[in-house]
This record gives C-alpha cells, structure tokens and sequence, in this order.
C-alpha cells in the first residue's frame, strides 16, 4: 500500500484511497480490463466507488502514462498497466488478450524508412491455445 502511494506519488497524482485500489488492481490482474471489470471486481470491498471514479481514474493514469490504453476491441477501451513496448493477441473464442513480445518486429521497423515512430499498437487476433485443444483426428 505504502510503495503504490509512493508510486502515485511521482506520477503528480494525489494518492487516494480508490485511485491506490485501481492501480493494485491493475498491478495483481494483468488481464487488460475495461472499466466494468475494474469495478465490479471492487465494488464489494469499495461502497464508495463508483463507475465514474474508476473512468477517471483510468483517465489520468492514462494521462500520466501509468497506463495504456489499448485499441484492440472496436467499441471499448481496455486498459494496461503493461506500458513497455509489446503487441496483443485477441483471442475470438474466449475473448481473453494476451501479451505479446514484439522486440524483434520493432526492430525490423526502425529501420525501415525516414519516420519517427512515437506510438504504436500492435493488435493480433486469432484463436488462443487453450481454446485450440479440440481432439486430433487419428
Ligand atoms: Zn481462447
Ligand atoms: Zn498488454
């Protein structure tokens, strides 16, 4: 608790009671949740929150750069708290995403062409491998 107070801190964002429950959230779920899931994971254990603290609060992390905000579904924003340099893999079946390590392809882009890369994203979608297990045919 004390080290995420301490961590808001150094972001410039004042550490209260729901924005430290967000990002330990966050932290200890690498599942890149939507707002609903963020706050119907703490709406139990916070009666106070509410579904407009969790989006701004997402909001400014965002801002701040403690989060990502990830384009990958079409009609709502999902949030990581993962902001290194990675791509996402959707999986259509289940609807879970998973990190990707795209080193090697970030790489090979640098050195292609004259422009600046700032912001990238880097989404994949197709079936995952839990959801791939369907018997093999002998
Ligand atoms: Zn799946
Ligand atoms: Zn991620």
């Amino acid at each position: 608790m004390e080290e995420l107070k301490k961590y808001l801190q150094s972001n410039d964002i004042s550490p209260s009671y729901h924005r430290i429950k967000i990002l330990e959230f966050l932290r200890n779920n690498r599942i890149h949740p939507n707002v609903d899931v963020i706050y119907r994971a703490l709406e139990e254990s916070i009666p106070t929150l509410s579904k407009t603290t969790v989006y701004n609060t997402l909001n400014l992390f965002s801002e701040k750069g403690l989060v990502a905000q990830l384009s990958i579904e079409e009609n709502e924003s999902r949030y990581d708290i993962n902001t290194s340099p990675h791509g996402h893999f959707k999986c259509t079946r289940c609807g879970k995403i998973y990190d990707v390590e795209v080193s090697n392809a970030l790489e090979a882009l640098q050195q292609i062409g004259d422009h600046f890369i700032t912001e990238y994203q880097i989404n994949m979608k197709g079936i995952c491998n839990s959801c791939n297990t369907s018997p093999k045919k002998n």
